[in-house]
């Protein structure tokens, strides 16, 4: 059975040693009283939630999966999820970091970061119930009129109502401007919806008496394309005016994917069959609106994988010091046992630390694009306001697609760690590779990631929030580039940085003159990106870890950190240079290969 710690120390240490989250809070009139003790104790809390009621349904769920009665369109997830949920809300958990005007309790987005991981880590499936709840959350507080507010905020904060995101369509889901979903006024300032949703997580369950579905659909007069798409609430039960669950909405569950992982969550097509909603944001605006929740849902998607990510590295770290296979090539290291255990195998450790390089890098991310979106949301001065904003779009696609692809290589190389029984579904290896690969799928496929990384964020701005990145990094640089023992972690930064610029550049020029050159570069343009990302928080902490050691901290914690720094920039990074390369090859020898895909 597979294990599952969660890695609190880890987190304090990039929380607290590496970000110094309780300065930054102090400068947020709401977080301002936020102490470290109080963070760490919300976390060991969550983590006893996550490790003890989460995680032990993680199998479980996996085979049990969703059942739907087709008669009432009721579907009753796994035994335990919904006793598992109820904890949750009783725990107070859904609440966490939302406003304290609708019963939120106001902590920092980088606390639910970390409860949010550590879910992950547990199960999937059954953290995207609350997940998606949040987002939905997420995207009324911003676009919803009062009356929204005043009906869905409090139920979505308590946990008592979860929320759906309704985009995809049978014939789309890249391409949304095509969705068909029809939503006529009726005069009374509600409106009449009809069409059908595929792919909806978490679209319908038992665990809550009602679900408030966030739909994108067309208005009658609505332009084609995306700039015609409009957003409803749409509940499963309509809400009476005194907050009273009313009667039963027209919004059904038809049918449940059967899917490669995730089992656990119902993934819902959904009909609905003249639904009664009401608009949020303004007309036609919906797509925007949306995008609060896809934003977050993205920034979510990555942690799902930071969260696998960490749990596969825990059970493959365990197994390999545990089972013995061969004798080391360097001699023996055990010789009271019949064989030496396979972590003295050099590629064995190559693919432990390949986890532990992209858990950790990934963590780091994390955090740093909560924190910033903290101060966007909660910092007095106004330009610190606006860069962060920014800095977490640049980073976003660099998330849900880096994070994602990294998880698919990391919980890969801890399946192969167990060698046969890896494949072997008791030890729980394979469940996390197939859980992780919807990752890279939904949410905007990583692909479509990257178009927004390099068309819209880098490209559609001249590189200017590229360069306010680079500033960071050259900030870093600048503090530590006289340093000799920061060298090994500062070079490489430094020298992608100067290419980064030449390399935008070049690909942009190509790309004015055919676009295709953009979208032939994107994916190995966006991985570069990603890589210069980790690069600086690899460098950011192997800087505090240098300064514990030469301040005569004897923890092999510290020491920990660089060896896994040092790994990172030696075996992981150096890809980027392949990468450009292959970037570099350019669009022509796809888009002259018809003969070849004909
Ligand atoms: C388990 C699961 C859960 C989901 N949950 C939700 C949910 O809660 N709510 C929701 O609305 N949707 C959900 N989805 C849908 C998901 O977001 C979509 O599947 C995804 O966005 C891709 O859309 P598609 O499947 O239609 O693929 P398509 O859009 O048909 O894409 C097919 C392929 O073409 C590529 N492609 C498309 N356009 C371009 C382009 N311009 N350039 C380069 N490549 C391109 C894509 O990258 C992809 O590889 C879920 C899907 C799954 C499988």
């Amino acid at each position: 059975m597979p294990i599952y710690t969660p890695p609190l120390r880890d987190m304090q240490f990039v929380l607290h040693e590496v970000f110094k989250v309780t300065d930054e809070f102090k400068a947020m009139p709401a977080h301002a009283e936020v102490d470290a003790d109080t963070i760490n104790a919300v976390l060991e809390e969550a983590g006893k939630f996550a490790a003890g009621v989460a995680f032990p349904l993680n199998i479980s769920g996996d085979t049990e999966g969703c059942k739907l009665d087709t008669a009432t369109h009721e579907v009753t997830p796994p035994k335990g999820f919904k006793e598992a949920y109820r904890q949750y809300v009783e725990g107070g958990w859904p609440a966490l970091s939302c406003d304290p005007e609708y019963g939120g309790q106001g902590l920092p987005h980088t606390v639910n970061q970390c409860l949010y991981e550590m879910l992950n880590s547990a199960n999937q499936a059954w953290t995207m119930y609350p997940g998606l709840s949040h987002g939905a959350y997420e995207a009324l507080l911003a676009h919803g009129t009062d009356e929204q507010k005043k009906t869905y905020l409090p139920k979505l904060v308590s946990g008592e109502w979860t929320g759906t995101m309704c985009l995809t369509e049978p014939h789309c889901g890249t391409d949304l401007g095509m969705l068909r979903t029809k939503a006529e006024p009726q005069g009374d300032g509600t409106y009449k919806l009809t069409g059908n949703k595929i792919f909806i997580s978490a679209g319908e369950h038992d665990f809550t008496e009602n679900i408030v579905h966030l739909v994108l659909a067309r208005l009658p007069d609505a332009p084609k394309g995306s700039k015609g798409i409009s957003l409803f609430v749409v509940p499963k039960f309509k809400v009476n005016a005194d907050g009273s669950i009313g009667e039963r909405n027209p919004i059904f569950c038809t049918g449940l994917e059967h899917k490669m992982g995730i089992h656990g969550n119902a993934t819902a097509q959904i009909a609905i069959d003249g639904a009664t909603g009401t608009l949020v944001g303004e007309p036609h605006k919906g797509l925007a609106a949306m995008f609060v929740m896809m934003n977050a849902a993205r920034l979510g998607v990555g942690n799902q994988s930071l969260g696998l990510t960490e749990v596969a590295f825990q059970n493959a770290l365990a197994y390999a010091k545990d089972r013995i296979q061969m004798r080391s090539l360097s001699g023996k290291k055990a010789p009271d046992k019949e064989a030496d255990p396979i972590i003295v195998h050099p590629d064995v450790r190559k693919m432990l630390l390949t986890a532990k390089a992209y858990a950790e890098g990934a963590r780091a991310l994390q955090v740093f694009c909560t924190l910033l979106l903290d101060k966007a949301h909660g910092h007095p001065d106004e330009k610190v306001r606006k860069d962060s904003d920014e800095l977490v779009a640049l980073l976003t696609p660099i998330v849900k697609a880096f994070v994602t692809d990294n998880g698919h290589v990391a919980t890969n190389a801890c399946m192969q760690v167990f060698g046969g029984h890896g494949f072997i579904k008791e030890w729980g290896m394979e469940q996390f590779v197939r859980d992780n690969r919807i990752n890279m799928i939904y949410e905007g496929t990583n692909t479509i990631q990257s178009l927004d990384l390099l068309g819209r964020k880098v490209l559609g701005n001249n590189g200017a929030t590229l360069k306010k990145f680079g500033k960071l990094v050259g900030q870093l640089v600048a503090e530590e580039g006289v340093n000799e023992k920061m060298a090994e972690f500062i070079n490489p930064i430094a020298y992608l940085g100067d290419q980064m610029t030449k390399f935008t550049t070049e690909i942009g020029f190509k790309g004015f003159q055919n676009p295709d050159e953009v979208g032939a570069a994107a994916v190995d343009y966006l991985r570069v990106a990603g890589h210069l990302v980790f690069g600086y928080l690899f460098a950011r902490m192997a800087q505090v870890a240098l300064r514990e050691i030469a301040a005569g901290n004897t923890d092999p914690f510290y020491v920990a950190k660089l060896q896994t720094a040092r790994f990172y920039f030696a075996k992981l990074f150096p890809e980027t240079a392949t990468l450009m390369r292959t970037a570099r090859a350019g669009s022509k020898v796809l888009m002259d290969a018809d003969a070849a895909l004909a």
